[in-house]
């Protein structure tokens, strides 16, 4: 194998189609029992290890249970002290937060499908009964339904045309013809092409930047397909933040860790992984190496440059990996308030401390609040952020917060995902395979809901998990 991606090493098949991955899901679902005692058993086994998992996110507790189902032992690699990755529970004023994913909504079947699996329930999150929106000279406020049909009406302009570059969401690049001319463009291109001025400008410019971290460096293609995977209007995408899952979003997956069988090791990073003579050796800091016929990196693709990689990687994920494509700014601030109790939703114009707020639970004497901020925001200095609240809400007091940065993540690098301009025609088909006995995961890399979703992270995990057994023959 050369760095420029020759490879004598046998590559997985790509074909692994959306009905696969569903029946997958269900397949394994129905012997759970018996996966649980195939895997227990391999695990009590002295035998080496048949896969290598390094990541305990979402893609690698997917990709840890496939393989145990097919009776592989396992062995996750977690840099961490804790399993979750980008899910990260937490508290504030006693209540369960989110500091990473928490939300999911309509159409998002394999998370649905786990829920079920698992017995989970769900709940349904607060709905906003006001919402405060920049107007021509500060902030106005509508009622859901009035700022509900006007978002409507500017993101219809906004993604006119994805219906068709996105005719098959779940295949990006299914009308590869049609991306070339809007693949290029950052979702800054877009807003200019569209030359949007005024309170126009500031709803919509707010509104992309907080789901891009940045509206220079998000793709227009990245946010058009989520739009399109949600059903093709503006309100069906903010529906994908409507439900909860019964204990948190971490339940899945500590549930499909424990199924697995697998041995997972925390606080154990992953430095380099290397190839020999058909099989691979994986070195974690510290300098203990482990062996086995294939590896799944199931990491951000941000992390990917931490890794040192014998042969090096070629020219496409190295690139992915340089360019990144977890969100370069991804601030998650909850906050309890006093003052106010009402469940009100705030959206701020592009370069704002605070880009969107949105009504958590009422509390005896306030509410709880989370918001998503800008680089303009200071989160270490509470006077900032509590400057930054009242911005948006005269009345409200914050009593106390907590906020996550995940740029300054080590082992995230970067907030959820989402493509950088030319990325997707550039290079996810290519990312998307093993190289060598490497096979790579993780919801950035998705086909479906790649990025900000669980739902993504499930879908990678699936394929990698049938290119792994190929691997491991
Ligand atoms: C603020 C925020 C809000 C979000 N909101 C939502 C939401 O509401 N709904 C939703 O569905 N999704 C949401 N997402 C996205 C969702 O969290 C991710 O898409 C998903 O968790 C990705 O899973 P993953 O397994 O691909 O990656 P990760 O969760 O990042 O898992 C990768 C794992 O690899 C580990 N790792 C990294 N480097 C190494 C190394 N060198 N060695 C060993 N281990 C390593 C990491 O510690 C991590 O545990 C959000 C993300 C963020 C950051």
């Amino acid at each position: 194998m050369t760095e420029n991606g020759d490879s004598t090493t046998p590559r997985a098949t790509a074909g692994v189609t959306r009905r696969t991955l569903l029946k997958a899901a269900g397949a394994t679902a129905l012997t759970a029992g018996a996966v649980t005692a195939t895997t227990s058993s391999a695990a009590a086994e002295g035998r080496p290890y048949d896969a290598i998992v390094v990541g305990a996110g979402y893609a690698g507790g997917t990709v840890a249970r496939e393989l145990g189902a097919r009776g592989m032992k396992v062995l996750v690699l977690e840099a961490r002290g804790r399993i979750g990755g980008r899910i990260e529970p937490g508290t504030l004023a006693g209540q369960h937060i989110e500091l990473g994913g928490g939300w999911f909504g309509p159409g998002q079947d394999l998370v649905a499908s786990e829920l079920r699996r698992y017995s989970l329930t769900t709940t349904e999150d607060v709905h906003a009964t006001r919402m405060v929106m920049p107007g021509p000279g500060g902030y106005a406020s509508h009622t859901p339904q009035e700022a509900g049909a006007r978002l409507n009406s500017l993101f219809a302009d906004f993604y006119a045309g994805s219906e068709q570059y996105f005719e098959r969401p779940y295949e990006p690049l299914h009308r590869g013809d049609l991306l070339a001319s809007v693949d290029r463009l950052s979702l800054a291109d877009r807003i200019a092409q569209l030359g949007l001025t005024g309170v126009d400008h500031d709803w919509v410019s707010g509104a992309t930047s907080v789901f891009a971290g940045g509206n220079r460096t998000g793709s227009l293609t990245g946010l058009a397909q989520w739009y399109q995977l949600a059903g093709g209007t503006y309100d069906k995408f903010l529906s994908v933040m409507s439900e909860l899952p019964q204990g948190g979003m971490i339940s899945i997956l500590e549930r499909m860790l424990r199924e697995s069988g697998a041995t997972v090791s925390l606080n154990s990073p992953v430095t380099a992984i290397r190839e020999r003579g058909g099989r691979t050796q994986v070195e974690v800091r510290g300098g203990r190496v482990h062996e086995a016929p294939v590896v799944v990196l199931a990491t951000p693709v941000n992390m990917w440059s931490t890794i040192a990689f014998e042969p090096g990687l070629p020219k496409v994920y190295a690139d992915a990996a340089r360019e990144g494509l977890g969100v370069p700014h991804a601030t998650k601030l909850w906050l309890r308030v006093r003052g106010t109790s009402e469940a009100v939703s705030a959206q701020a114009p592009e370069g704002a401390p605070i880009l969107l707020l949105i009504p958590q639970k009422e509390l005896p004497d306030g509410r709880v609040f989370v918001a998503f901020t800008g680089p303009a925001l200071d989160v270490s200095d509470p006077q900032a952020v509590r400057a930054a609240v009242r911005g948006l809400l005269p009345e409200a007091r914050v009593v106390e917060y907590r906020a996550k940065e995940w740029h300054k993540d080590p082992y995230a690098r970067g907030g959820w995902g989402l493509r950088r301009p030319g990325q997707l025609l550039r290079q996810l088909p290519d990312i998307q395979q093993p190289f060598g006995r490497v096979v790579f995961a993780g919801g950035d890399i998705a086909s479906g809901w790649n990025g900000a979703f669980v739902e993504g992270a499930l879908e990678s995990g699936f394929r990698a998990a049938e290119q792994a057994a190929a691997l491991a023959g």
